[in-house]
């Protein structure tokens, strides 16, 4: 008979919050059953790599820490989780000298599955549709979504899994399924759950949150409702989204949100591109005026949002000119933060199979001219807030520094109360390094 307090176990995390949620989760249900959790780095009995697929570099990243953990203890049992693991499918997985392969649907039941490993040493697979099958279409949420932490402020709370969206350089929906979502009831005990525990701030995470209750016809439920419930719940103080759609912001969204002072105004709306053509490329369903209405439409009914982008430069068949038309969107559109990333070739995508693929110094290249526009985006938007609108209020994260509503990290000059505090004060300028400065009213 198995016992877990005579075994180490390590994780390891690739990829997006949703997978880090989950990590978090097979962590705690581990760490129930007995097991000891040690560093990754360390000698371990048990090493919990839980992967992601999201481009070729990242299935290479996966596969290189399942061999870094086979390399720490020979004999270790080494467990692959995650989208790597689901579009490659168990038997490939196990033929490269892993002893576990969990299709993500299953990954609740890991440490079960390991307990069972551990008593035969069979390797084995669980969760795939056969062992040929290399993609499921299945949906893989439990229903039971449970809570996570992301600090001792903020918890991360995923509200729904899979994409029907398509886009054509992501291999998301081949790898999570399409969408699933539990009801806001659910949520909600959830949600409250990490409010007991002391979390003040709620992030709502998934792999395409504005999908949420869109699989459920019946009941109608939808993201805004959720929202809503969430802040109905006293003590979770902020509520943040992540990732969105642009098309989900309408007046009627927008109208929703602002009945509860809790939603962050930091609105995370992925551009992708500012080129119509190469939006269409992408299957994004939206054209760039269609953006810059949704970004309008939140500045005219927030003070000063802070709305964050991402952006793909180097898509297939990117031109000059069409790269140039980022930039001028960019460039006018002035948000406050923009995430770029290289694009980066995922076999079984449609945009692998496109002409025109960028060279890595293009695409070198055209990241850098973005940057630097991109971080002088950035200071303008940090320099309106802080000469029109200075007063904030801020949740700490250490007693020296922490996080705006807008989502600006700020520091103290001072050490003042300690992690999970709401201050309230004032943005007081830069420090000689440029960080902004916060000064809480005593
Ligand atoms: S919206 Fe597009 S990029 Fe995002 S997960 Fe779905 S298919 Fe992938």
């Amino acid at each position: 008979m198995i016992n877990p307090k005579n075994y180490r176990v390590a994780f390891h995390n690739l990829g997006c919050k949703v997978n880090a949620y989950e990590t978090e989760r097979m962590r705690e249900s581990f760490l129930k059953l007995g097991f000891r959790q040690v560093s990754f780095d360390s000698p371990a009995d048990i090493y919990v790599v839980n992967t992601c697929t999201v481009t070729n570099i990242a299935d290479r990243k996966s596969r290189q820490m399942l061999h870094r953990a086979r390399a720490m203890n020979p004999n270790a049992c080494i467990a692959a989780v995650g989208c790597y693991v689901d579009t490659k499918g168990g038997e490939t997985v196990l033929a490269d000298g892993i002893d576990l392969a969990v299709a993500n649907k299953e990954k609740d039941s890991l440490p079960e599955k390991v307990m069972e490993y551990l008593e035969t040493k069979d390797p084995l697979t669980a969760g795939f549709p056969d062992s040929s099958t290399a993609a499921s279409e299945q949906s893989i949420f439990d229903g039971s979504p449970k809570a996570d932490t992301g600090g001792y402020t903020r918890a991360f709370l995923k509200v729904q899994d899979g994409c029907n969206m398509f886009c054509s350089y992501c291999v998301i929906p081949y790898a999570r399924g399409r969408i699933k979502s539990p009801p806001i009831r659910t949520l909600v005990n959830e949600a409250r759950k990490l409010g007991d525990k002391g979390y003040k701030e709620i992030v709502l995470t998934g792999i395409h949150v504005s999908s949420y209750g869109l699989d459920r016809t019946s009941d109608k439920e939808r993201l805004q409702d959720l929202i809503l419930a969430i802040s109905d719940i006293a003590s979770i103080k902020r509520i943040r989204l992540s990732s969105l759609e642009p098309r989900i912001i309408t007046e009627d969204f927008v109208r929703a949100l602002l009945q509860s002072d809790k939603v962050c105004p930091h609105f995370h709306l992925s551009l992708q591109s500012g080129s119509d053509r190469v939006l269409k490329r992408m299957n994004r369903h939206y054209t760039s005026s269609e953006y810059q209405e949704k970004v309008d439409l939140l500045r005219s009914f927030y003070d000063h949002p802070a709305i964050t982008t991402d952006v793909i430069v180097g898509f297939p068949g990117e031109t000059d000119d069409e790269f140039q038309e980022t930039f001028d969107f960019l460039k006018e559109i002035k948000l406050y933060e923009t995430h770029i990333f290289a694009y980066s070739i995922r076999n079984g995508t449609r945009a692998a199979s496109m002409e025109g693929q960028i060279t890595q110094a293009v695409k070198q290249k055209r990241s850098q001219i973005l940057r630097e526009l991109c971080e002088h985006n950035k200071r303008l938007f940090e320099d309106s807030i802080l000469k029109e609108r200075p007063e904030a209020e801020l949740l700490l994260e250490d007693p020296l520094s922490g996080y705006t509503k807008r989502y600006l990290k700020v520091f103290l000059e001072n050490p003042f109360g300690s992690s999970g505090d709401i201050l309230r004060g004032k943005l007081a300028g830069r420090d000689d390094t440029g960080r902004l400065l916060f000064k809480p009213i005593s």
